[in-house]
């Protein structure tokens, strides 16, 4: 069972959740005996074969093209779906990022077969490729199978472990013909919000701060925990509905899903929508006021008292203790 994956490049940059979904791709496929390809579009994508390589990439596929500089929906799911004919792949592969998760639909769409987004488990079962991945909120989990090939699946970030198998991958430039009709939905201009910020779906450590902090100019109490801790930021959607955060930092079920290591909520109810964005995240910490906020049920572990008493103690511990 060969499969395919579409690494994502932004900023010349291979993203860590690309490797994580190559890892996890190539875990599924060398017990099998089948190979692992890796489709790249972009401008200067070839440098990143390396590194492919090492973590387990047989053959890696590049799409060059400066029209192709900035994502493009139908360009970039027609690169894909070249690649995937040279390559001849079972299952294709991408992390659920933005990107992964638009491209994902429009490759399944362009090859008339399924697509299960945001997976969080996939094995192989008497040949059969399952994919386990959250439904109702992250509620439950529902195991889905495909009825055609190649089954197309986005992989939530931070859940599989990058690593790295020490081998080589053959390079292919392969010429796309692309039409002006290819590029009917192009993104024209990014202007990132988190500049020189860790990125918070891709963060290993987030530190989200919800309405108990009460004022706007409390949050700096997240922000200085987060700076000690090398942690990404977050909010609730009270936090940002009230004006007090932007959009680009909620998480939940209308803001971003994210799955670090670490997820410290502070004076954050643990509502339901909340919940769906970060449930999956490894250790869960939690400081209410409110011994029965929902978010206990969630956390690893929980403090119970005054958030405005606790993050500063916890910031100042936490910085001599990582000092020393
Ligand atoms: C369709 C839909 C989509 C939604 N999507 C999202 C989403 O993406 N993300 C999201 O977050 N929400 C979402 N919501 C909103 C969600 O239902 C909650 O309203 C929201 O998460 C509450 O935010 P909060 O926990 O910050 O505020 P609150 O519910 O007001 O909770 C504040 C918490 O802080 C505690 N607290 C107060 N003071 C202190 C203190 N001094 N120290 C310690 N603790 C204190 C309180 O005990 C309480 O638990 C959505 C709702 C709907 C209907």
């Amino acid at each position: 069972m060969n499969i395919l994956v579409f690494a994502e490049v932004r900023d010349g940059k291979l993203k860590k959740s690309s490797l994580e979904t190559l890892s996890e791709a190539v875990r599924l496929a060398k017990p099998l005996g089948g190979k692992v390809g890796v489709a790249l579009a972009g401008e200067g994508i070839k440098a990143h074969a390396e590194t492919l390589g090492r973590h387990g990439a047989a053959q890696v596929y590049a799409v060059e093209s400066p029209r192709l500089k900035n994502y493009a929906s139908e360009a970039y799911a027609k690169a894909v779906v070249e690649a995937h004919k040279k390559f001849g792949s079972a299952a294709i592969f991408m992390a659920a990022t933005a990107m992964g998760r638009d491209l994902a639909g429009g490759v399944g769409a362009l090859l008339g077969t399924g697509a299960a987004a945001d997976c969080t488990g996939v094995k192989v079962e008497n040949g059969r490729l399952l994919a386990r991945r959250p439904v109702y909120s992250g509620k439950a989990y529902a195991t889905v199978g495909f009825k055609k090939s190649p089954a197309v699946l986005s992989l939530r970030p931070n859940v599989f472990p990058a690593q790295e198998t020490g081998g080589q991958a053959a390079v292919e430039d392969l010429a796309v013909a692309f039409e002006d009709a290819d590029f009917r939905s192009a993104v024209q201009s990014v202007a990132a919000t988190s500049q020189g910020k860790v990125e918070l779906t891709e963060a290993s450590i987030v530190v989200t701060a919800g309405r108990g902090l009460q004022a706007p100019e409390n949050f700096k109490l997240r922000d200085e925990l987060a700076a000690v801790l090398g942690a990404a930021v977050g909010a609730s959607r009270a936090v940002v509905d009230n004006g007090w955060r932007p959009h680009s930092e909620q998480v939940g079920q209308t803001g971003k899903t994210v799955s670090p290591n670490l997820y410290i909520a502070i004076a954050v109810s643990g509502a339901i929508q909340h919940l769906a964005g970060m449930r999956t995240s490894k250790v869960i910490v939690a400081v209410n006021k409110d011994p029965d906020a929902p978010i206990f049920k969630a956390a690893t572990y929980g403090i119970v008292g005054d958030a405005l008493e606790i993050v500063p103690v916890l910031t100042q511990t936490l910085k001599k203790v990582l000092a020393s």
